[in-house]
Parts: C-alpha cells; structure tokens; sequence
C-alpha cells in the first residue's frame, strides 16, 4: 500500500463499509481493495498479486497497465473531452469507421455508456424501424432463460434469470422467454445429435404463439456466457437467423462479452455465420479502461430513420455516449488486439484450456468443461450420474480455494440452489505463456487437493 495514498488500509476499510455500495453483493465485511494492475495481474492494497481470471468482469481484454491507452485517453482530454453527438467529432467518426470494418459489413453506430445503455437502444430501435415499415403492433422481443442483457428496466427485461428481477418487477414489457440451448441438461429432454434442434423451434413457436405481427426481435448472446456459459450446436444460430427471416423478426447479438476476440474471432456471432440486424457491445470494446457502448444498426434498417419526417429520427440521446476520450480510448484499444494478434491468442488459448484441464474431468463434481474461444465454464454437480447441480457452499470452496493460490475466478449467475453451479474463466487475451502455466497449474492443484 503505497505511503502516497491519502488513507491508511484501516481508513479505506472503515470509509468503505460506512460509505461504499457494492455491486450485486451483501456488503462484504472485508472486500479485497484493488490498487493497481499490470498484464493479467492485479495487486490489493496489501500487496498481494492475484491473476485476474476473469479479466474484471469478462471486460478487461487487453490486460491492465496499458500505457498507451492512458497516453491516447490524456492526448484526447488535452484536445477535448467532450462534444456532443448531437454533432459529430473525430473519434467517434474513425471509432464507427473501424467497427464497420471489425464487423465486415456495414452498420451504423450508435453509441451508449454501458451494455445495458446499447440493449435499450437496440430495443427502441427495433419497435421504431418496425413502427415506420408498416408493421406497429411488432413489439415483442423474446429472450431466452438464463440469458443476462443488462441491470436496466427493458435489459432487466430480457433477461431470463428469476432471482435477478424479483423485487424491481414490474420491468419494461413485451419481453418472452424460451428454454435455452443448454444440452448438458437438455430443457426438452433431448440427446445432442438426435435433437432437431427444438431450443432454435421453440423460438419459431413462441413467435407464432405470440404472433408474429407482435414480435419486433429476438435478443441473443452467441453463447450464453454469464448465465453458464451454455454453448449452442453450431446450427442453432443460422437456423435462429432463418426463422427471423422468415417472420420478419429482427436479429439482435449482444456481443457485450463475446466481441473483442473473447470468441477467438472478432465477434462471437462470426463463428456461426450469420449477419446480424444489430450487434451491441460494450466491455472489451475499450478493454473497460473508460466507460463506453455500441448499438450497431445494419445500414439497410438506418434508411427508415432517415426520412423527412420531423419524427422519423430516433429519439434517443444521452449525454456521455460516444465521448471523445472513450472513443479514443476504444480505437488504441483495437489497434492493441490488432497488432499483438489477440483474437487468434484467444483462440489459442482457449484450446489450451480445453486440453490441458481434462483431468478435471476425473474429479467427481465436474460434470462438464465448456468452452467458447478463451472463455470457459466448469459446470459442477453434486455427482456426474445424477448431475445434481453443487451446492452454492461447494462453488464458493473452489472460488476460494483458487483465490487463496492467487487466482481470481468468477461463477455464473447470483448465489441461489441450483443456479450458480458454473466456475466461469475469462483471462486477459493477452495473458503470457506464463499466466496460461499458472492458471492450468492452479486449477489443476485446486482439484487435485479437493478429495
Ligand atoms: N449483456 C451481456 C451479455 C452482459 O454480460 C452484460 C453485463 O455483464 C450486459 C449486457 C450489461 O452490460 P453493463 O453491465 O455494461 O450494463
């Protein structure tokens, strides 16, 4: 703890507990006090190092300590800090230009402050573009369970996880949820491989049950990461597109976790094929290093915006989104995943994981390793034959057991019988060769240890 810093840790301690609201979490009597980070490494105000396994919250894509991104966010401040989009300024014309090449196609963007801000907009866009093609009353957007889009009225919405809504119901309307994609515990009892698909039907069926002049879009993660990273057969999404297609139903991706190479490829949605309506993203699109979203809009769908009608633009402003720090923040950010090959790194070391943490899979309460570019999920259960889900007492012993080795990790969902069964992992795409040894190392010990 440095001598600079204007409290003691005792003082931080106190003024935290008097003061501090944490996130998602009943105040914690002793939280760990980040003070600074470097590479995959985070340091407390104790001066302990822990591996940053989930790279923040799924976000920080490029590593911490990142000199070169200050150095643009304080170039950009000194220029100027803010301007409004009311206008336009030069970071976010040549943000808008890059993405519409990550993207491989062409999009407008709109920007927002966080992944919940770009749902929001992705929703209104949706009911509007419906609104001026003819089609009003297509309203609904359908979701699937487990899927998390955001804290929100509307992203709250669409998210399809019970404990995170009870109390703050009602949220914003029209959001239908259907089984997700989950074969390891297949929601219509099926067998992977003899399924048809039925998760990707019971979208078609809800949009004719709901009525497909009522259905504006359907929301969708590629994969469903913080919910328990539930990774669908390759054809579940093309066949998501086709039906889409076929109802005139738009097709958003929320790419907040997957984009940025966290897939092993530039967006999640590419390793499946489809064109998106809209792509929103957040997280890994500055690397978290300061606060900014996208709602990407297929240029096709932006025509109806552009009418000479006083009310045909989209009536959606807020203040922050697309500042010009964030904005250039976000491009030396994608200049780093660009010139230090992080997508494929991603890639690679995703299969690292998968090969090097099979003999999890001999421990009794891993019931399934999942994997999705560099993120994965290990699914523990009581048994393997009965595939009871651990108990949330289990999940929090190997969260601790890692942290007490210096490994941070993560687990799906809040703490609630049944639900939060999956040690999720998400390191830093530019974790070294090192960073990979240690976090194999450390599972595999913490593993090993549990008998
Ligand atoms: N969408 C997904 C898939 C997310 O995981 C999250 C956050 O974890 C969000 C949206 C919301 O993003 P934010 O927390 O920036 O509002």
């Amino acid at each position: 703890h440095s001598t600079e810093d204007p409290m003691t840790k005792e003082q931080l301690l106190e003024n935290d507990r008097k003061y501090v609201w944490h996130h998602m979490s009943a105040h914690n009597e002793n939280p760990m006090i980040i003070a600074s980070g470097e590479g995959s490494w985070v340091q407390d105000v104790d001066g302990n190092r822990y591996l940053d396994g989930m790279s923040g919250l799924w976000c920080v894509n490029v590593g911490h300590g990142r000199q070169e991104i200050a150095q643009a966010a304080a170039e950009q401040m000194m220029k100027i800090a803010y301007a409004t989009l009311v206008q336009s300024h030069i970071p976010a014309i040549t943000l808008a230009a890059k993405l519409n090449e990550w993207l491989n196609g062409e999009y407008r963007i709109f920007y927002s402050n966080s992944g919940s801000d770009a749902n929001e907009v992705a929703f209104k866009i949706a009911r509007q573009y419906h609104h001026q093609n003819g089609k009003p009353s297509k309203h609904k957007f359908i979701s699937r369970h487990r899927a998390y889009h955001g804290n929100s009225m509307g992203a709250l919405g669409a998210t399809g996880q019970a404990q995170r809504k009870l109390k703050y119901e009602p949220l914003g309307v029209g959001f239908q949820h259907v089984p997700p994609p989950y074969c390891y515990r297949c929601p219509f009892g099926q067998t992977k491989g003899t399924c048809q698909l039925q998760c990707a039907k019971a979208i078609e069926d809800a949009i004719v049950w709901e009525g497909a002049d009522s259905v504006a879009a359907v929301i969708m993660e590629p994969v469903i990461t913080g919910g328990g990273m539930i990774v669908p057969p390759d054809e579940y999404l093309p066949m998501i597109r086709s039906i889409c297609d076929k109802y005139e139903v738009l097709l958003i991706i929320d790419e907040v976790i997957c984009g940025f190479g966290r897939s092993g490829e530039k967006f999640g949605h590419t390793n499946y094929g489809v064109k998106p309506d809209i792509v929103t993203m957040a997280k890994g699109l500055t690397s978290a290093y300061s606060p900014l979203s996208a709602t990407a809009v297929a240029a096709e769908l932006y025509e109806s915006f552009k009418g000479q009608e006083a009310t045909s633009h989209l009536r959606h402003i807020n203040t922050f989104g697309g500042n010009p720090v964030s904005c250039q923040v976000a491009l030396k950010n994608i200049e780093i995943l660009e010139k230090e090959n992080l997508v494929a790194r991603s890639a690679w070391m995703g299969k690292q994981f998968k090969k090097r943490l099979k003999p999890l899979l001999l421990h009794p309460n891993v019931g399934e390793i999942r994997r999705f570019g560099s993120a994965l999920g290990i699914e523990l259960v009581e048994d393997r034959a009965s595939k009871v889900p651990a108990t949330a007492e289990r999940v929090l012993a190997f969260i601790t057991a890692c942290k007490l080795k210096g490994l941070l990790i993560g687990k799906n969902g809040d703490t609630v019988p049944g639900f939060a069964n999956i040690l999720t992992l998400s390191p830093p795409l530019s974790s070294t060769d090192e960073d990979i040894d240690f976090i194999v190392d450390t599972l595999l010990a913490v593993f090993n240890n549990d008998k």
